[in-house]
């Protein structure tokens, strides 16, 4: 599809940096390996605060290990308008998760400042901290971090070498003990923007490079762990057997069933990490710990599914002789962006495109889903080929990534100064 107008933003810089950005922790021709408070995501925050500080910016890294770049405002007093989202990655990621939101606000925010004009409140540009979660087992850690919401014992969290969360962060330049300090009052923060890939198929079936969000359907993360008894499976009879790992494999056929039960409906569940002890050819296993994530739009259904869920966990558990632990990570509700934010999105979208984007939910979450709980926000999804992402295959066009953040730029300049562009 054509556009209608030409984009104010700087293309070739937006590129340059996305290119430049995705050669840190580059995994083969196309992937990354930015994991969370590694010293290749340091790499990476240290390499953007650059070029916040070119832009003008003044950068900073908070104690929860965001990345901050601040552009003051007329009255520096008024509620922040806040953009951004992650640069780091899965372990086998792509370059555009995350990091087209963060130099999509930076390019829009250093657009603005070149064009000599000063925003009525200040802007702040945010790459947060530890989006993802797979390092430490639960993500959002930054933005929930900024916004009070750390829960107990976070710190404590290992990795897969048994190095703590305090450990990583204080490697990369965090700080526990100015978590106080670094928290946003409340009503700090005005409103927030986010420009992300889409993550999942729609726009690239319906041909169209950008959408409009309307929500996050909010994740239930749980950790089960099923035990039974280890033995040699050459010489247990089947009867006598207690293997962890036949339980499992049930509940995992079931979670895929219960989560396609409804035709239609957006629900989807996912067993995604297994670990099995002792792990051995020709032993019986004793231990399995799995990961559980379930999501939904409507919480009345993922409640439904997760209550017919530990109904399979307990006759599985049974059927095999095991006993069983859940431990819920991530409880999240469905959380829906601004309504008069998305209105000015959709202007700026039919003058951008000259047609009304698509509108859609989204099934993974974001660093707006924290910021829904302390302001307004609202999120424009860039179209990814095939749906890819948290995979090196993942890719978003040029073309399409501009006028992501041209929009980006133009939806930032109306909440700035309440004027058309
Ligand atoms: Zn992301």
């Amino acid at each position: 599809m054509t556009t209608a107008c030409s984009l104010t933003i700087n293309n070739e810089r937006l590129h340059q940096r996305i290119e430049e950005l995705a050669r840190i922790g580059k995994l083969g021709d196309t992937g990354v390996c930015r994991l969370a408070l590694s010293p290749e995501d340091l790499q990476g925050v240290l390499l953007v605060k650059g070029w916040m500080e070119q832009a003008g910016l003044a950068a900073r890294i908070d104690a929860f290990g965001n990345l901050i770049g601040r552009l003051e405002g007329k009255d520096p007093g008024k509620p922040i308008l806040m953009l951004g989202s992650h640069i780091d990655s899965q372990p086998y990621g792509g370059r555009f998760d995350g990091a087209i939101g963060v130099l999509g606000a930076l390019e829009a925010v250093q657009t603005l400042i070149e064009r000599g004009i000063q925003p009525e409140q200040p802007i702040e540009v945010v790459a947060f901290c530890d989006e993802e979660g797979c390092r430490f087992n639960k993500g959002l850690f930054g933005v929930r971090g900024m916004t009070g919401k750390l829960e107990e014992g976070e710190l404590e969290r290992q990795d897969a070498n048994g190095i703590t969360r305090r450990e990583a962060l204080l490697a990369f330049g965090g700080d526990p003990s100015r978590f106080e300090a670094d928290r946003y009052a409340a009503g700090a923060i005005g409103a927030f923007l986010e420009l992300h890939i889409e993550q999942g198929p729609v726009l690239d079936a319906r041909q169209e490079p950008l959408g409009i969000v309307t929500g996050i359907s909010g994740p239930l993360w749980l950790t089960v762990e099923m035990t039974g008894f280890a033995g040699h499976a050459g010489s247990v009879p089947m009867p006598m057997r207690r293997d962890a790992l036949v339980g499992t494999a049930r509940v995992i056929t079931a979670l895929n069933q219960l989560a396609r039960s409804e035709a239609g409906a957006p629900t989807v569940g996912t067993v995604g990490a297994l670990t099995v002890f002792p792990n051995s050819r020709n032993i019986i296993p004793e231990k399995v710990t799995f990961t559980i994530d379930l999501r939904d739009i409507d919480m009345s259904r993922r409640v439904e599914r997760e209550r017919q869920l530990r109904n399979v966990l307990e006759e599985a558990a049974s059927e095999c002789g095991l006993t069983y632990t859940v431990r819920e990570d991530t409880n999240s509700e469905a959380r829906f962006c601004a309504d008069h934010i998305q209105a000015v999105i959709r202007e700026e979208a039919q003058e951008l495109l000259g047609y009304a984007p698509h509108e859609l939910m989204s099934g993974p979450f974001h660093d707006s889903l924290a910021l829904s709980y302390v302001c307004d926000y609202a999120m424009i999804f860039v179209r990814c080929k095939d749906g890819i992402s948290h995979n090196p295959l993942e890719y978003a066009a040029p073309r399409d990534i501009e006028l992501g953040a041209e929009l980006l730029y133009r939806t930032m300049v109306r909440l700035a100064l309440g004027e058309e562009v």
